[in-house]
Formats: C-alpha cells, structure tokens, sequence
C-alpha cells in the first residue's frame, strides 16, 4: 500500500481557500517525474521523512519547520507550509488507520532551467523495526571528515540542511555492515560526536541526557527534540554540549533516535559491548508510538 501526491508550486505566502486542488494522487505504476529532474540527477533538492503512526502523522510542525529551514540553506523557493499539511493530511486519509508508515516529503530544484521547484510525498509501509527497538543494535564510529564547526567555514557544504544528497550517509552505512555493525556514529575530524546517517545520538551519564549541539553541522533532529521535551516534562535533566568521543565510552547508555526507527538502544560500541538500557528503550519507543504533535 503506497500513496503519492504530486504538489503544485505555491508561493509560501499564497492563500489558497480549496489547497485539496492544488495537489493529485499519482497511481503507483504511473510515471510521476520527469526525466530532466534535478532531484534525480544532482540530488538538488530537500527532504524529510515522517512516521505516520496508527493513522497519526508524528511531529508534523517540526517536520514542516525543518524542511522550510533547509528549503532557505538550499535557497530553494519557500514551501507553502499549509498545502503541505493539507497534502499530509490527505495521504493520512489514504493510508490504512493501523500500522507503521514513512512518509517521505520532497522538494526538489526541478527541472534544469525549469520555471519551478517539483514537490511531491510519497507514504510507504515502514521496515519492521522491532528488533533494533527490543534488541538494540550494534554501532561504529566512522569519521565524518570535517570539524564539528565545518558549517560556519563551509556554508555550500549545506550542513545542517536535509538534503537528498544522502549517498556518502549510505556509503557510510555500508562501511559499518562490513565492520560487521549495524549502523554508525560520526565523529568530526577534531574529535567530536555528531549524528548517524539517519539519527541522532543520545547519550545518558547517570541521570542526564545529553545530545550533540546543533552547530549548524548536524540536523535538529524531531525524535531527539520530542524525547527531551518528555524527558524535561517527566523531571529528568537534558542537556545539549559538544560531546567529545570518549564520552561515549564512559555513558551509562547510548541511543540512536530516528522519526521511522525510533528509539534504538546500542549495545555494542567498535567491537566491545555496552551496557543496555532495555527499560528506557521500552518507555521512549511506548512515548513515541503514541500520537505526537
Ligand atoms: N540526522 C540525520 C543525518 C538524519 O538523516 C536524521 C533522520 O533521517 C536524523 C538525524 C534524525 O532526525 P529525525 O529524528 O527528525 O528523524
């Protein structure tokens, strides 16, 4: 069961009273793109993946939000944010009210010398995901290959944007297959935690949480965010700091939090195994399977 919509352009401030007509449902089979499309041939374009979750779409507003911040690093047009939630909120309707679904945004430059930008969703059925959530999973660290201050001194590098140019993020991936782990942590050149490819880390000394400061060259992510409001809502102290890598080491318990994975504990770091927090990982993955806006 897939659902596609393909979005007109609209200017971000354009007021639109029946926003249903300015989108349309593309049949799975039918051909949707065209072949000058940027977004295929250059990767030029943004992105953001949203669980749809028992037929709730999870954080739609920072989904929305983070894509019109990397829409402005990409200078692409603005996303009309409304039609969006109309066009998320008409794929919610087509999906199935049970189950896990990825519904993956996409603004995209369009085509080459092109009037407009090219919008579309496309909402899929979400991988089984309940054995990195109950069972954790393995991780490495992979150099990412700059300073953890690189989007200050190299803004085209588009840090802190998600875009679709994510094939170095999947060559890292398959590095840590090979290394024999599931997945990977990045640390900058000088030393620092950053993210994973599809996730943000989550570190806990004792009591406190801590994550990555976004310094513009990871992404905010929503998981992340949402955990830490419930974390600060439920007493417990959250924080945001540069991490330096061996504090990974010396943490009581590490996670990788994502919008389809969730929340995935790790237990093993670069060979060696780490302490696993099975009864946070439980109570974070119950948190975020409820409906959250
Ligand atoms: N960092 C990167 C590079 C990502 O690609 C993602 C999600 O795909 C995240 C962090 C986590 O963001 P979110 O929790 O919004 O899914």
């Amino acid at each position: 069961m897939t659902v596609t919509l393909l979005l007109e352009p609209l200017p971000a401030d354009a007021r639109v009273d029946d926003l249903a007509s300015t989108f349309r449902e593309v049949p799975a089979d039918a051909p949707a793109l065209r072949v000058g499309e940027l977004s295929t041939q250059r990767g030029d374009g943004v992105f953001e993946t949203i669980s749809v979750a028992n037929g709730h779409a999870q954080e739609t507003g920072p989904h929305l939000d983070r894509l019109r911040n990397s829409a402005v690093i990409c200078e692409l047009p603005e996303p009309n944010l409304a039609q969006w939630r109309a066009a998320i909120a008409r794929a919610v309707e087509l999906l199935p009210s049970t189950g896990e679904f990825a519904l993956k945004l996409v603004l995209s430059r369009g085509v080459e010398h092109g009037p407009a930008p090219t919008a579309w969703l496309h909402a899929a059925p979400a991988a089984d995901f309940s054995r990195p959530r109950e069972q954790g999973i393995s991780v490495v660290t992979l150099d990412r290959g700059y300073a953890h201050d690189a989007a200050a001194q190299a803004p085209w590098l588009l840090l802190g944007a998600k875009t679709l140019s994510y094939a170095t993020n999947m060559a890292a991936l398959r590095e840590a297959h090979r290394r024999g782990a599931d997945d990977t942590i990045f640390v900058s050149s000088d030393g620092f935690v950053m993210e994973g490819p599809t996730s943000s880390v989550l570190l806990r000394h004792g009591e406190v949480y801590s994550t990555p400061a976004p310094s513009g060259a990871i992404l905010h992510g929503t998981t992340q965010m949402s955990l830490f409001d419930h974390l600060a809502e439920t007493g417990r102290q959250t924080e945001y700091r540069d991490i330096r890598v061996d504090e990974l080491g010396t943490a009581d318990a590490l996670w990788l939090v994502s919008s389809v994975r969730l929340a995935a504990g790790v237990t093993e770091l670069d060979g060696a195994a780490f302490p696993f927090d099975a009864e946070t990982t439980r109570a974070f993955n119950a948190y975020l399977l409820e409906p959250r806006d």
